[in-house]
């Protein structure tokens, strides 16, 4: 069994062969490579009978490999079924106490954003991490999510005969953006943006957040002159999302909101549709506070909208169709 599930040490641009802890090739759950660590000639895996192996302190599945990256660095990556990978994704993305229909849209949306990364021209297909989607291993795994991925297994988001861009974000704040708006590009049909009346109960539909002038002014002060002494937004895209902010000194510097979300930070600009930006000069060191609407990108699904909506009754189906219209889901 071990040997099966041999640690196969590789080169670069090498096909490694993966049969750990799966006996037969599934068609309806292909494999995937991914990546859970680079850099990784100190620690070596070890390999587990039950088709698990344990690295970095956590139990991961699938069989590992290392891999020489371009910039001479070593790679471990695991050749995984897809669905066994998604077991560990999904609890991380949406809570496993949420109803299974929200479970099961996150599972085929995530499913089609991992199958969508599959490439010829790297080592790996996703990374373990935030730069695509988290994966847990093993330890994050829970019931009710891997229900879901059972549910759905096979099941992917198409548009127009192809894959569709499975994108999604924490809660829009009552409207999803349009990804042109968001990212630049001409948007999908199904990505223009849709009227959420859902997620308003979720924690971060509304927020505030304020911040002390001299962090605002070690981003931005070079070109205002140095000074802050007002504040407007800009024209709304058609969700209602201002493009730019305006942060006025001795020069006015009009700033696109995605780029003032990068200088502050995504824990203080929660979002990208603000809905106020002001100085507040009544306390003895002046602050900018940032009100804002949802929590992410807004792109595509909302996961706290996904939760009510299940709660009301939506079927997964239901929920992928209302996100990104026009869209279907396979069979599996
Ligand atoms: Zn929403």
């Amino acid at each position: 069994m071990i040997a099966r599930a041999a640690f196969l040490k590789g080169i670069a641009g090498a096909t490694t062969i993966a049969t750990g802890g799966l006996d037969l090739w599934d068609p309806l759950s292909p494999q995937i490579r991914v990546l859970v660590a680079t850099d990784a000639r100190g620690e070596t895996p070890q390999v587990y009978a039950d088709g698990t192996f344990g690295f970095a302190g956590k139990r991961w599945r699938g069989a590992p490999s290392t891999v020489g990256t371009s910039d001479g660095k070593f790679a471990l990556v695991t050749t995984i079924d897809v669905d066994q990978y998604l077991q560990g994704v999904v609890p991380l993305e949406s809570p496993p106490s949420w109803p299974a229909a929200a479970l099961e849209a996150q599972a085929i949306l995530a499913r089609t954003f991992a199958l969508g990364r599959r490439s010829l021209s790297r080592p790996y297909d996703v990374q373990a991490n935030d730069s695509d989607q988290r994966w847990g291993g093993v330890d994050a795994e829970h019931p009710a999510s891997t229900a879901a991925v059972r549910a759905t297994r096979g099941r992917t988001l198409a548009y127009g005969g192809g894959p569709a861009s499975a994108f999604y974000s924490s809660c829009c704040g009552g409207h999803t953006a349009d990804s042109g708006s968001a990212w630049g590009g001409v948007a999908f049909p199904y990505l223009r943006g849709v009227a959420d009346p859902y997620c308003n109960p979720a924690p971060d539909y509304r927020w505030t957040r304020s911040t002390g002038l001299d962090r605002v002014l070690a981003a931005f002060g070079a070109r205002t002159g140095g000074t802050l002494v007002g504040t407007a937004l800009g024209e709304p895209d058609p969700s209602g999302r201002p493009r730019t902010v305006s942060l006025l000194g001795t020069a006015e510097a009009t700033i696109p909101v995605a780029e003032f979300r990068r200088a502050l930070g995504s824990d203080l600009v929660r979002s990208s549709w603000l809905r106020a930006v002001r100085i507040d000069a009544t306390q003895a060191a002046p602050r900018l506070v940032i009100e804002g609407a949802g929590r992410g990108h807004g792109v595509g699904l909302c996961q706290w909208g996904a939760r009510f909506f299940a709660s009301s009754g939506g079927s997964a189906a239901a929920i992928l169709a209302f996100y990104f219209p026009g869209t279907s889901v396979t069979n599996g």
